[in-house]
């Protein structure tokens, strides 16, 4: 069976450090890993306007800037298809055969959906689509046949939905000869880069709370961002015993800290584990641990800030990029729906069997 890798972002903003540990750097380690048969990155326009329908303008800006931070991280348009979600009529007409296969309050009990609509106070009046954007994230994984979604752990009960789906599809339309393809979920090996934490301490990296450290922040904002960060709120004076758990500059550190990085900024410490043994104990200021921490992103960021600029400089050659990415994914899509259709047995023009006994039936 081919090795097929979907995974995508709303273009609700630019991405930041948390797609970027959470899902960004492993895909392109897995588009060079020559592993996959086919890598497919998806920019969600129309699932980021099932809660942004009053304000379409910024998922329009966003497109484009999503675009170039898959470029400058090192996405390669020779080696994956990148394209744009609306763009991929079909989609809509897979979700809408895979909604009778979902209950309402089998959508009810998601819990990242529970958590988005708390977040953005939709209690009251929950846009359908957006309550059913789990079902169309199934149609996004299905239409090329996925089976490696690298994602956030956030992402795990779409994965599930998504599963339940393809299960009950197979089983009810094409048992004999399964036609949809079970995805599986790459999350994160490193527990920090599950969730990332905003600078602010809150448990997600979202370009929803305005907590973020951008991938195309300048080397002065991210500095400014990183020596304001939460720490521990019981550190207050530098003799303090401190406390790493919780502690949002330890788990960058976790997430990005190498032992190089030592040698080179920080080299009174062998490794990371030394640090906060000293931090845990006393006598470590804040101060410094952020300040290393600011050199160990700025090295990370500096060579993805540099590419963004350079790709920045021809604007229309990335919308032609997106163009050609959605016209391949298109046809992989027409493939996969006339295939679901046919198991549907709603093909009723390609059905010489069908109108063969129907005509049977009445010639009687
Ligand atoms: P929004 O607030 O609009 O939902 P978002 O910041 O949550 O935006 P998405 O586009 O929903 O970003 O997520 C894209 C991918 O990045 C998903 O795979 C998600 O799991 C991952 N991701 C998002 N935020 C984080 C984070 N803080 N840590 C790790 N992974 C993350
Ligand atoms: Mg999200």
């Amino acid at each position: 069976m081919s090795k097929i890798i979907l995974t995508g972002d709303r273009p609700t903003g630019r991405l930041h450090i948390g797609h970027y540990v959470g899902s960004l750097r492993r895909r392109v380690e897995l588009q060079n890993s020559g592993e996959y048969d086919k890598t497919y990155i998806m920019i969600a326009d129309a699932q980021a306007l099932t809660d942004n329908a009053d304000n379409p303008e910024k998922i329009r800006q966003n497109v484009i800037e999503v675009a170039l931070d898959y470029l400058a991280c090192g996405l390669d348009p020779a080696k994956a298809t990148i394209f744009i979600q609306s763009q991929i009529s079909e989609l809509c007409e897979l979700t809408f055969y895979y909604m009778d296969l979902v209950t309402v309050s089998r959508l009810q009990r998601n819990p990242t959906v529970k958590n988005e609509i708390q977040m953005r106070n939709f209690e009251a009046s929950i846009p359908v689509g957006f309550f059913t954007y789990p079902i169309s994230q199934a149609a996004d994984i299905t239409f090329c046949k996925a089976t490696t979604v690298p994602v956030g752990e956030d992402q795990l009960p779409m994965i599930e939905q998504c599963k339940e789906i393809v299960h009950k599809f197979n089983s009810v339309y094409a048992p004999e000869n399964p036609v949809l393809v079970e995805p599986t979920a790459l999350i994160p090996a490193n527990k920090a880069c599950l969730r990332l934490p905003g600078t602010d301490g809150k448990a997600k990296m979202s370009k929803s709370l305005g907590n973020c450290i951008y991938l195309a922040d300048s080397a002065d904002e991210v500095r400014k961002k990183v020596m304001s960060m939460y720490t521990d709120p019981l550190h207050l004076q530098v003799s303090d015993p401190g406390h790493i758990e919780g502690n949002t500059v330890f788990t960058y550190l976790d997430a990005f800290c190498k032992e190089e990085h030592f040698e080179r900024y920080l080299p009174e410490y062998a490794n990371l584990d030394e640090l906060k043994a000293h931090y845990t104990r006393g006598g470590l200021g804040d101060v410094k641990v952020k300040k290393f921490l600011n050199n160990v992103i700025q090295e990370e960021l500096e060579p993805i800030r540099n590419r963004r600029s350079e790709f920045e400089k021809d604007i229309p050659e990335i919308y032609n990029i997106l163009k050609k990415g959605s016209e391949a994914a298109r046809e992989v899509a027409a493939q996969t729906l006339s295939e679901v259709k046919s198991a549907m047995k709603i093909n009723y023009f390609e059905d010489v069997e069908l109108i063969r006994s129907q005509s049977e039936k009445y010639s009687k």
